[in-house]
């Protein structure tokens, strides 16, 4: 445990793309400090619908073959961020995209967002108590926008952070270990508009615009309580997106998803703590996801499990 990096930031998301949108600049920015950046993504997108039309047939109705082809697109996402360690949950295709809401794709056979929390939970308690992070980032329970895997990402994260605590849960996953703060994925709704009238007002090649309430996490701007300035990191984000070319399109400091909507891409990156204490001052936004956290003590340990892990 000792040649782990001294700070160490894990993130749970449910689709390649989605670490890439909401937290590129704020990876690259932590692996370019030296510290352990850890990705675990929950299924591999088998249900995206496609951009580029010489990849269409890859689609879930076609050749079913997007999977592989977005691992590929993650782990090139990776390296223009230059996060090492990223993990599928269980390993690959160990749990499947479960499609938009309400499609028949939430109950095929693997699907995620019907895989019960606890089943998937100690994949990612196994992960937490092997790299022992100080943060965790995922969503909030909406999943930011309700896509179920968002949700069940959210949901496992959670459970698995309270359940890696608990030295009575399977010591055969390793010594409990306590994250110190934990971090939901947040847009202050006076960024978001910012960002769509800095969108009006520019030429860009999408069909038309998204709405303020189509970007995942945002929340009136006083729920927001830490914000990362990845802006030196802004060209690691874009290359990181446009990586995941079969779902993301970039044009400048805009993005659209298949629906060809444009959007704002913030290189600034926001963040509500919801496990952990502040490391800001009250009314002030934390700069830093690792401040306060006890950095010094890579060993965490059963004492580590009282306190802020219970829900
Ligand atoms: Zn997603």
């Amino acid at each position: 445990m000792t040649d782990l990096p001294a700070r160490r930031l894990l993130l749970v998301h449910a689709h390649p793309d989605d670490e890439s949108i909401n937290n590129g600049a704020t990876m690259a920015r932590y692996a370019a400090e030296g510290a352990l950046v850890t990705l675990v993504t929950c299924t591999l997108g088998e249900e995206g619908e496609v951009i580029p039309p010489a990849l269409r047939h890859l689609a879930a109705d076609e050749d079913d073959a997007l999977g592989p082809h977005r691992a590929g697109e993650l782990a090139a996402a990776m390296q223009e961020l230059g996060v090492l360690d990223h993990r599928l949950l269980g390993g690959a295709g160990r749990f499947r995209d479960s499609g938009m809401m309400g499609v028949p794709q939430n109950h095929r056979p693997g699907a995620f967002w019907t895989t019960p929390v606890d089943e998937a939970a100690p994949h990612l308690v196994e992960v937490i108590r092997g790299v022992r992070p100080h943060v965790l980032i995922t969503y909030d329970p909406h999943g930011g926008y309700g896509h179920p895997d968002h949700i069940q990402a959210h949901r496992v994260a959670m459970r698995a952070a309270e359940l890696a605590a608990d030295p009575a849960f399977r010591g055969d996953l390793g010594a409990p270990h306590r994250i110190a703060k934990i971090y939901w994925n947040r847009v202050p709704r006076s960024v978001a508009e910012e960002g769509f009238a800095r969108l009006r007002a520019a030429d860009v090649e999408f069909a038309g615009v998204a709405a303020v309430d189509d970007v995942p996490g945002v929340v009136d701007d006083s729920e927001v309580t830490a914000e990362i300035d990845g802006t030196r990191h802004a060209v690691a984000k874009a290359a990181a997106m446009r990586a995941h070319a079969t779902q993301i399109a970039v044009d400048g400091t805009f993005f659209a998803l298949s629906n060809d909507l444009g959007q704002p891409l913030f290189t600034t990156e926001y963040y509500q703590l919801v496990r952990g204490v502040p490391g800001a001052p009250a009314g002030e936004r934390e700069r830093d996801l690792f401040a306060g956290a006890d950095t010094g003590d890579a060993a965490g340990g059963p004492a580590a499990a009282a306190g802020e892990t219970g829900r």
